[in-house]
């Protein structure tokens, strides 16, 4: 690995609030969007002349839309409850990555052209023009954050800084400021049908290699099907699944499960990726199509059940939006969304998270595990951010952070939480979510995965902790580029599934 340029933040027991260090970020600065990607999306590729009247007016128009968006610009009042609980600011020092003072990089523009006292007397309530400067801080600082919503939690009003950065990045796009790495996946993922680029036969290909790996591995048949019409199960899963380490083991565990349980399920190739960037551009609109693939793919091979693999903002953005974006689950009165309701299986929950549909066989009896396979691992668990504050799992609130637990304990023996007030709930991102995925911000996520760093660091040296365990695509690909900064081997990180592929037994 290359020497990093920048100073890798020390790990330390506790996570200490850092003195602040004015500016310390505002060198890093995330690639800019190129013409072809952003002409596809619909926007601007370079500032437009009239950019100050466009982004105002895209402001306006987003005010307009999402009340919660003017809520959040109204109340909050400065308490400084949230200062401390981005680990944004407590890997880097920037103050401006304090929640507060990242919504008041927008704040302070609504107040000056959306309130009456902003516009008679700007200098008494903080109100600020729409500058090149505050444009550019917008840029640099609303992609240094990971809209993990840890912020809110700590809110006394419940003011989700996640929200507004999304606002930020749809008004940058609209003048011509969009960011590569969004832009560049929003763009594969409706060209070709999944974030990476993976055409079809690839797809097929790759699929048809790991069940010959799976056979020579086990002397087992396990199936990937394809395209499959009539099957009962359609499977989105991230598509990191299908080659990248660790995600791979994963899709395997899955595979296995599906085997194991005798489930009739497919693949689909059309929609051959769960993730939604459209959650991180902040655009609706765009969410809304990339989610549809899933529903027309549901509805062409007229599935009966559609279960979501391990990814975090996939899982969020299917429990929390797709009912209204496209009809699956309830919601949606289009003739589309009524043939699926019709279709969809009423018994089981639309859509369903990986974890729920093992975990639930696990409860029947229907799989079977020599928890002993997994003995050289001492096991611990990473809450993913938009599966733990943006989302729920099964029927009983907690459950996106109990059943990813058990089933990790009915299928190994040594497990140790991190400390209490960095998961669940409360825990702390990964550094890489929300469009921050990317190598030009590299130092925005070293340093951003400092507390959860420090977390895991606890629980290696206090219990002897050696494998960490989580249900996010994003949080393998962060951890595997960030744990050698931090002295940790990368193989540490893998999927839930992969554990319960070490673990289960085939006939
Ligand atoms: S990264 Fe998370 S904690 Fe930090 S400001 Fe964004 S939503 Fe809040
Ligand atoms: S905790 Fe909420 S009200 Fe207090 S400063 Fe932060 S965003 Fe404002």
């Amino acid at each position: 690995m290359a020497g990093p340029e920048f100073e890798v933040p020390k790990l330390t027991e506790y996570t200490d609030v850092p003195k602040i260090k004015v500016g310390a970020m505002a060198h890093v600065k995330s690639f800019p969007a190129a013409e072809v990607t952003q002409k596809f999306l619909g926007y601007p590729w370079t500032l437009t002349d009239d950019w100050q009247e466009r982004a105002i007016g895209r402001m306006g128009e987003l005010l307009g839309k999402y009340r919660s968006l003017r809520v959040f610009m109204d109340i909050c009042v400065h308490c400084g409850a949230c200062t401390d609980k981005c680990h944004y600011f407590l890997g880097t020092a920037d103050p401006k990555n304090m929640p507060v003072a990242r919504q008041d990089l927008m704040r302070q523009v609504y107040r000056r052209y959306f309130t009456l006292p902003g516009k008679i007397a700007p200098w008494l309530v903080g109100a600020k023009d729409l500058s090149k400067e505050v444009l550019d801080d917008w840029y640099n600082y609303y992609h240094q954050c990971s809209e993990c919503r840890r912020c809110s939690v700590y809110c006394p009003y419940g003011i989700d800084t996640a929200e507004v950065t999304m606002a930020g990045r749809e008004i940058l796009n609209t003048v011509g400021m969009g960011q590569k790495y969004c832009s560049e996946i929003l763009t594969k993922v409706q060209k070709i049908g999944n974030n990476l680029g993976l055409p079809g036969p690839a797809l097929e290909d790759t699929l048809s290699g790991l069940e010959e790996d799976i056979e020579a591995e086990t002397g087992v048949a396990v199936k990937m099907p394809l395209d499959v019409k009539g099957a009962e199960i359609l499977f989105v899963t991230p598509s990191a699944d299908f080659f990248s380490e660790p995600h791979v083991e994963s899709l395997i565990g899955y595979a296995k499960v599906f085997h194991a349980a005798g489930a009739s399920w497919t693949l689909s190739t059309s929609a051959s990726e769960a993730g939604n960037f459209g959650l991180f551009n902040g655009s609706y609109e765009t969410m809304q199509k990339i989610a549809m693939r899933i529903r027309d793919a549901a509805l062409e091979l007229g599935v009966k059940r559609i279960i979501v693999g391990e990814c975090g903002h996939a899982w969020r953005v299917a429990y929390s939006f797709w009912n209204t974006l496209t009809g699956i689950g309830y919601g949606g009165n289009d003739p589309f969304s009524i043939e699926l309701q019709k279709q969809l299986d009423p018994r089981f929950d639309q859509p369903m998270h990986i974890c729920e549909y093992t975990w639930d066989l696990i409860q029947k009896g229907q799989l079977k595990f020599d928890k002993s396979l997994n003995d050289h691992r001492v096991i611990t668990f990473h809450d993913s951010c938009n599966v733990a504050r943006g989302s729920r799992m099964g029927d009983v609130p907690g459950g996106q952070f109990t059943i990813p637990r058990n089933v990790i304990m009915a299928v190994a023996n040594n497990f140790h939480d991190m400390a209490a007030e960095t998961i669940g709930e409360g825990t702390f991102c990964c550094g890489g979510g929300g469009g921050v995925l990317t190598d030009d911000l590299i130092e925005v996520r070293v340093k951003g995965a400092l507390p959860r760093m420090n977390a895991f660091n606890n629980v290696v040296q206090n219990n002897g902790v050696n494998f960490l365990s989580l249900i996010c695509a994003i949080c393998k690909a962060q951890f595997t580029k960030v744990l050698p900064y931090y002295g940790f081997d990368r193989s540490m990180v893998g999927g839930v599934h992969q554990l319960v592929s070490t673990a289960i037994l085939l006939d």
